[in-house]
């Protein structure tokens, strides 16, 4: 989570800090601030509000900040509330340094306590004041009242980032060095864009998009010193390294609205394409299979595994959900789901046969990280499903799945959660195909899955009706979310969407368990709504539909054909296009993504940046 930027060279750092705390807002929006500082003046000037990067530029713009040099940081708060005072940049020592920091530090309290005996004032709650103050602490021993270095910014940098225990992205600028960027990293992504007597810095790629064609990603435990016609890296087992330079391509961005009122809609109304980029190149006909460029593993030691762990958090992890029962369905392959959070933890015993793989749209998303890297220490192959490029996840893992579908900038995931499922669903035909699925059925897979992104473009048509049955709930206080099989993840990513960006209570349940429990919370003013299109467990369904029609709960019902007995029990009904029923969850989700964006809006909420969110988790 959070948002750094940082700027050295020959232009206004102002120009460059705005646009990319703009464009990483989407990381956190807790607070925002920017500092600079020019070679004509003896201070660091700095810049903090309590909310949005445009109340921050309408503050810079009351002021007159200016500088070359200039870091800056948008934050989603973990250490302390959302006030100006704990807004990034923080100043350590007596104002002779700035730092802008994303994740967190676990031992700070420790630390704050060895500063203040030493006599540093602090006055944030965060975590992060104390890696400024010790930063400042080692830098002011490390020049013992002689002249300062460069050399002493960056040793002190490294002798207090060898301390912290937590994770961190930092970018340090010194009041001594008017154009003196420092990088250090551990946990949380930085990227270098470099430039012709220019430097940028900033958490991902997106800002970097028309200012620098060539990147360098920094490496946890890499330290950058940064000037604006040098990158110099360090780290710390190996001493100097040679920044590896990647060309950052010009389309890796598009962070326009492009008419739409908000991001959420757009990405909505992306899917057929977002669906069909991710199934491009990737559907083979002739061998009535899928095939995936970066597994690295040859069919031969795909064959062999015997296990397959799906690890995610949030909407990745439904959709590890989904892939559980599309897995064992299409390639009989037993199939584990785990929270990342608690694989990264839980130690659970598995066998040398056991592939897994991590599920993130950002590449980021730390738990999902962390798990990972652990069951890689174990000896297993690990694979990244991401949209991300070059993200962290992408680089540890030892293969992988790009979505490529776009930036998601709506902090409530859709297209990467359908992406994620086309992947998945590839992926299922693919190992069903090293193993007993008939080349029949590989090639009715297929044919599926290139109809998918026409009849998705079909499903948006419910948008009218679907504005008019919010119109009908959107005062309900809860609301309960019911399917089975490949639908009951369907609700639970359902009832997700509206949670996060509406704020109501909503619940996701197989629908035959809610007799256990949530049947309780059914009366007139709970809506419940049924995933209950033909397939498998129809009859089922409907049976539970009955259960609460029966206690009085209003329900919607989402259907894949015209069902009369439905139609008599419901009091709306959404149609969607007929699919295979592994294919259902990404259908039926797109009426799901509608229904929680229309009720979001009536309420008033903040869709594309809902209260207490961010959109790529970088801290556990
Ligand atoms: N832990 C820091 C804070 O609460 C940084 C959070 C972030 O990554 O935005 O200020």
């Amino acid at each position: 989570m959070c948002g750094i930027v940082g700027y050295t060279g020959n232009n206004d750092a102002c120009a460059f800090l705005i646009t990319g705390l703009q464009r990483l807002e989407y990381r956190g929006y807790d607070s925002a601030g920017i500092a600079t500082l020019s070679s004509d003046s003896p201070r660091i000037q700095t810049t903090k509000v309590a909310g949005r990067v445009a109340q921050l530029e309408s503050a810079l713009a009351a002021g007159t900040i200016r500088g070359r040099l200039g870091i800056g940081h948008t934050r989603w708060a973990t250490h302390g509330a959302a006030t100006e005072i704990n807004a990034h940049p923080h100043s350590g020592g007596r104002s002779v340094l700035s730092l802008v920091h994303n994740g967190v530090i676990e031992n700070y309290e420790s630390l704050k306590t060895d500063l203040q005996a030493k006599g540093f004032e602090f006055v944030s709650q965060t975590d992060t004041e104390v890696i400024a103050h010790l930063v400042a602490d080692h830098y002011a021993q490390l020049q013992a009242g002689g002249e300062p270095t460069v050399e002493h910014c960056v040793e002190a940098v490294q002798t207090a980032v060898s301390q912290l225990r937590g994770t961190y992205g930092l970018l340090v600028m010194f009041r001594d060095f008017p154009d003196l960027l420092i990088a250090a990293r551990c946990g949380s992504p930085l990227v270098i864009g470099v430039g012709k007597g220019e430097q940028f810095v900033a958490s991902d790629t997106s800002p970097l998009v028309g200012f620098a064609d060539r990147i360098v990603y920094l490496a946890d435990h890499q330290v950058a010193v940064i000037r604006p016609e040098s990158i110099q890296v360090l780290h710390r087992d190996q001493g100097r390294v040679r920044p590896d330079v990647h060309v950052l391509s010009s389309d890796s961005v598009d962070v326009n609205m492009e008419g739409f009122n908000h991001f959420m809609l757009k990405e909505i109304y992306e899917q057929p394409q977002s669906i069909q980029n991710a199934l491009r190149g990737r559907l083979d006909r002739d061998n009535a299979t899928a095939k995936f460029g970066g597994l690295n593993l040859t069919p031969q030691q795909l064959r062999g595994v015997q296990r397959i762990v799906l690890t995610g958090c949030g909407t990745s992890w439904h959709s590890a959900l989904v892939g559980e029962y599309l897995i064992e369905e299409l390639a009989r392959v037993p199939v584990e789901v785990e929270y990342a959070s608690e694989l990264r933890y839980r130690n659970p015993p598995t066998d040398h046969a056991t592939i897994v793989f991590g599920i993130t749209q950002s590449g980021e998303t730390a738990d999902t990280l962390a798990a990972l890297r652990e069951m890689k220490r174990k000896g297993h192959h690990t694979l990244a499903i991401c949209n991300v490029i070059g993200s962290s996840i992408a680089q540890a893992a030892d293969g992988g799945i790009y979505l490529h579908a776009g930036p998601e900038i709506g902090v409530a995931s859709t297209k990467a959660f359908t992406s994620q499922l086309t992947v998945l669903t590839m992926l299922a035909l693919y190992f069903g195909r090293l193993r007993h699925l008939s080349f029949e059925a590989g090639q009715r897979v297929i044919e599926q899955l290139e109809r998918l992104p026409h009849l998705v473009e079909q499903a948006l048509a419910c948008h009218d009706q679907v504005k008019e049955i919010a119109a009908h709930y959107h005062t309900a206080n809860n609301f309960l979310y019911l399917g089975r099989k490949f639908n009951f993840p369907t609700a639970l990513e359902g009832a997700l969407k509206l949670k996060e960006i509406s704020y109501i209570h909503a619940e996701g349940y197989p629908a035959a368990e809610m007799k256990h429990g949530p049947i309780a919370l059914v009366d007139e003013h709970t809506p419940s709504v049924f995933i209950v299109p033909q397939g498998t467990v129809y009859e089922k369904v409907l049976s539970n539909l009955q259960e609460v029609k029966a206690r009085g709960g209003p329900v919607i019902a989402i259907v894949d054909h015209d069902d009369p007995q439905v139609a008599r029990l419901a009091d709306n009904v959404i149609r969607i296009p007929q699919v295979e029923d592994f294919l259902q969850p990404i259908v039926a989700s797109i009426p799901l993504q509608l229904l929680s964006y229309e009720i979001a809006l009536l309420r008033g909420c903040d869709v594309d940046k809902p209260r207490n969110l961010a959109k790529s988790v970088t801290v556990e």
